[in-house]
């Protein structure tokens, strides 16, 4: 069998593009290793940039996301226990988005679903080869059973431990990568709002962030060791935490049942070409950044948004121009995304081996920003997201 277009991986990244282009009646194929309640319960990301909710209402899949999504015209930050608002949309005329990445996933393969999409689920890709010619192979494994497809093209959009990057030849693609010795304690929690706007806190004793899922389930974190042990964080422990390292006169943390927990390692990794031959990369399966900047989703939606505009441009008008430029666009994004949420991440955590002199310094750099209002257009330019290279004409 070929088919113009093979897609590895139903996550945010997969399921937009395999919707996008059957907009513009390309046809795909989707493989995608777990069943569709897995992708769908997934607990990831929750802020979308104001072009990530665009791209997805342009596509004709953000009916649900307009009327349930929570808009958050900036942020907070605390520095020791002292609470101060950046206002986005004074500064710079927008917000961000509140709709949890399992929604994005719902609205994706269900729209995939009643429209009868190919996505084979518990099907995972195993090989891919060839990637240089117009027929990439591409293997997988239905029912236990190894088969076979070419492809005009292979979209790798298969997450950081996917089979499409690491097909690639040692070399064939430079790839940077750094592990933060460090952790977040994430918590789902039934509450109400205590504040309007997502809380990132610099405290003597860590880093803490206070988000939101929906107006009655929040998300909380707190840095930890990246072995830390969950058992020995019982609810109240982390209550009390999230107390000392949030808490100011006159607001109160609204405790509520804590519903999941989970421990997220940190990591930055980036690739320095997202094409190999004729298979691109995107999303997580090209980069990943520490959750600080909550960019992740965001940068996956962007690349999405350039290549389906490529994908489009090629076969409607048979024009290569978009395609050829992907990587160089996509990665030109990705790395200015990289150093945000990297110096986000910097800006907040003690790390192994900060002294005394790096906190003060820190603290500054804080301080400088919730005062100083070039400073805050420039942080807010970046929080509500860069913008798209490409759109995809729908
Ligand atoms: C624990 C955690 C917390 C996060 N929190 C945030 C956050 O708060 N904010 C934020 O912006 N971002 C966050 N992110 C990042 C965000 O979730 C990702 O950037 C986003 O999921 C990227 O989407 P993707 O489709 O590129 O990759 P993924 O969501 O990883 O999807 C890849 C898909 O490919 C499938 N797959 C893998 N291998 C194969 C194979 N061989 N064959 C077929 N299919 C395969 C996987 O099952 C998966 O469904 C978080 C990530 C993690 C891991």
């Amino acid at each position: 069998m070929h088919v113009p277009v093979a897609i590895i991986g139903a996550g945010p990244s997969g399921s937009l593009l395999a919707w996008i282009l059957r907009q513009r009646g390309i046809e795909s194929i989707v493989f995608e290793n777990r069943s569709r309640e897995y992708v769908e319960g997934r607990i990831r990301a929750g802020v979308m940039e104001q072009n990530a909710v665009d791209l997805m209402i342009r596509a004709g899949i953000g009916e649900r996301l307009q009327k349930e999504s929570m808009y958050q015209r900036g942020v907070e930050i605390g520095i020791n226990n002292s609470h101060h608002f950046l206002d986005f949309e004074k500064l710079i005329g927008i917000g961000v988005t509140v709709y949890g990445q399992s929604e994005v996933t719902k609205d994706l393969l269900g729209g995939l679903a009643n429209e009868r999409h190919n996505v084979l689920y518990e099907t995972p890709v195993t090989k891919i080869e060839d990637h240089h010619s117009d027929k990439v192979k591409v293997t997988y494994e239905e029912n236990g059973v190894a088969k076979q497809l070419t492809a005009d093209f292979v979209l790798g959009a298969d997450g950081y431990h996917g089979a499409s990057r690491k097909s690639v030849p040692d070399g064939g693609i430079v790839m940077h990568e750094k592990t933060y010795p460090l952790g977040w304690l994430g918590i789902m929690v039934k509450a109400p709002q205590s504040k309007p706007v997502a809380f990132f806190t610099f405290h003597d004793r860590g880093f803490a962030l206070l988000s939101m899922r929906t107006p009655e389930i929040q998300r909380l974190y707190l840095q930890v060791a990246n072995d830390e042990n969950l058992n020995e964080w019982s609810d109240d422990r982390i209550w009390d935490e999230l107390d000392t390292r949030m808490g100011t006169p006159g607001w109160e943390l609204i405790r509520g049942e804590i519903f999941q927990k989970d421990l997220a390692p940190l990591r930055s990794f980036f690739c320095e070409s997202q094409r190999y031959g004729n298979m691109f990369l995107v999303g997580d399966a090209a980069h990943v950044v520490p959750p600080t900047g909550a960019k992740g989703l965001n940068s996956a939606f962007a690349d999405v948004s350039v290549l389906s505009a490529g994908l489009i441009q090629h076969y409607t008008e048979d024009d290569s121009t978009i395609l050829d430029n992907f990587s160089d666009l996509a990665v030109a994004r990705n790395v200015q995304t990289q150093r945000f949420s990297g110096a986000n991440t910097a800006k907040y955590h003690i790390f192994p081996g900060t002294n005394s002199f790096d906190r003060k310094m820190q603290q500054a750099e804080l301080e400088y920003l919730v005062t100083d209002e070039t400073a805050q257009i420039s942080y807010a330019k970046q929080h509500t997201g860069l913008p798209f290279a490409h759109w995809p004409e729908l």
